[in-house]
């Protein structure tokens, strides 16, 4: 009698105990009403097998870069990260080949350089040609569009060459404010010659303006002799590092430009009057929280660049496309562009007929971890886009995509 006494007694007390407890749980979710963590959750980051980039962008980035951008992050206005930040500058002067002060990264992709240049240069109304022959110039006419630009375009063919008696004679037609062009096609493997059009350009009285985001790092880029008023880029490509900053630069004709508009400029964020006042100078005012992190990064991967040295990594470049593409042809594989109008670094080639070229290269990222682009635009389906820029142009890699495309054909 007693023990079942004890025992109801001993369960009425853990029933009482629960309840008390589930009381305290209930009144905890009633006043905060934010998600729990799931210790059981799989963390993603644990997933991220490793990858060899061999694509149009990112590229592989050095092992260096990352243990940059793992330091201690720095606050925005620390004065030591401002002399990061002039490292950053002085190195990228020496891969544009230019002395132009106004040089510096902005924060976000490519993209984000291609507004910042056009949001700064061009008032609503103001006549710009745009020269055209693929799909990174057509997006150059969206964004001059939305700032109010009267936009002529002058258009070839995607993967045709532009013809400089055509642009002359354009420019002899109207007089533009602003004439921009891109200098590798990223979408057909394109090199553009902006020496010749800079010349035409020069005489005219237009900024001239390059789009250098698959040029800066992996070809020779020389702002200052090829009269290039500005210029943007990115970080994921010829400079191996993560996507995330735009490196830009401006002539003192563009800064005159910027500085003497009528309008103001429609873009606080990429206002390169404000942007200059952070980035230069004794005093620097603060603009945005800029990621110290990514200009670790940018930092870093310009150091490795310029240890190497500019020329020996445009000759390690050339060398990887010419085993590439003597391997290639051997598969029966050839290039979109002719030789002599073939960017050093993307290659752009034709894909076998009957083969289906998405399951191909979505074969390589799963089962070999190796990523190459598809075509774009009007080339989806019939072109692949390999990569050997920056640090991604190395025999073993080039060795091991032909291993593993054979086994896909
Ligand atoms: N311009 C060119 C020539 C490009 O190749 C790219 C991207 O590949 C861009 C602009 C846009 O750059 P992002 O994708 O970094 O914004």
């Amino acid at each position: 009698m007693l023990r079942i006494g004890a025992s109801l007694v001993s369960r009425r007390v853990s029933c009482l105990i629960a309840f008390l407890r589930c009381l305290r749980q209930s009144k905890r979710s009633a006043c905060t009403s934010y998600p729990q963590g799931d210790s059981n959750m799989a963390n993603l980051l644990n997933g991220i097998k490793p990858i060899l980039l061999m694509g149009p962008g990112p590229s592989m980035v050095y092992d260096e870069v990352y243990a940059a951008l793992a330091k201690p992050t720095l606050g925005h206005l620390d004065p030591y990260f401002f002399k990061i930040m002039d490292g950053v500058k002085d190195s990228l002067r020496v891969v544009m080949n230019t002395k132009n002060p106004v040089t510096f990264a902005v924060s976000g992709t490519g993209s984000a350089g291609m507004e910042t240049v056009f949001t700064n240069l061009v008032e609503p109304g103001d006549p710009v040609l745009i020269i055209v022959n693929g799909f990174f110039s057509k997006r150059m006419e969206e964004v001059a569009v939305r700032l109010g630009a009267k936009v002529d375009l002058l258009e070839f063919a995607w993967g045709n060459p532009i013809i400089l008696d055509k642009v002359a004679e354009q420019l002899k037609k109207n007089r533009y404010s602003l004439v921009a062009m891109v200098h590798a096609e990223t979408s057909t493997g394109m090199c553009n010659p902006v020496r010749e059009v800079g010349e035409l350009v020069a005489g005219t009285g237009a900024l001239f303006l390059a789009d250098c985001v698959t040029s800066l790092g992996a070809m020779p880029v020389d702002m200052d002799e090829h009269k290039i008023d500005a210029l943007y880029s990115c970080s994921q490509k010829g400079l191996s590092c993560p996507p995330g900053l735009a490196p830009v630069s401006f002539s003192p004709k563009a800064l005159e430009k910027i500085l003497t508009r009528k309008t103001k400029i429609p873009n606080w964020y990429l206002d390169v009057s404000l942007l200059v006042k952070y980035w230069e100078g004794e005093k620097r005012a603060y603009h945005h929280t800029m990621s110290s992190n990514l200009i670790y990064g940018l930092y870093e991967g310009l150091r490795m660049l310029l240890d190497e040295g500019l020329d020996k990594v445009f000759a390690r470049q050339i060398a990887m496309r010419k085993l590439l593409g003597e391997k290639l042809a051997k598969m029966g594989i050839s290039f979109l562009i002719p030789e002599e109008l073939r960017l050093p670094h993307l290659n752009v080639v034709n894909v076998p007929a009957s083969i289906d070229e998405a399951s191909v290269r979505s074969r390589l990222l799963n089962e070999f971890r190796i990523e190459i682009g598809g075509g774009l635009g009007a080339l989806a389906g019939k072109v692949w886009r390999i990569g050997l820029m920056g640090h991604t142009a190395r025999p073993e890699n080039v060795d091991r995509l032909l291993a593993a495309l054979k086994a896909c054909l």
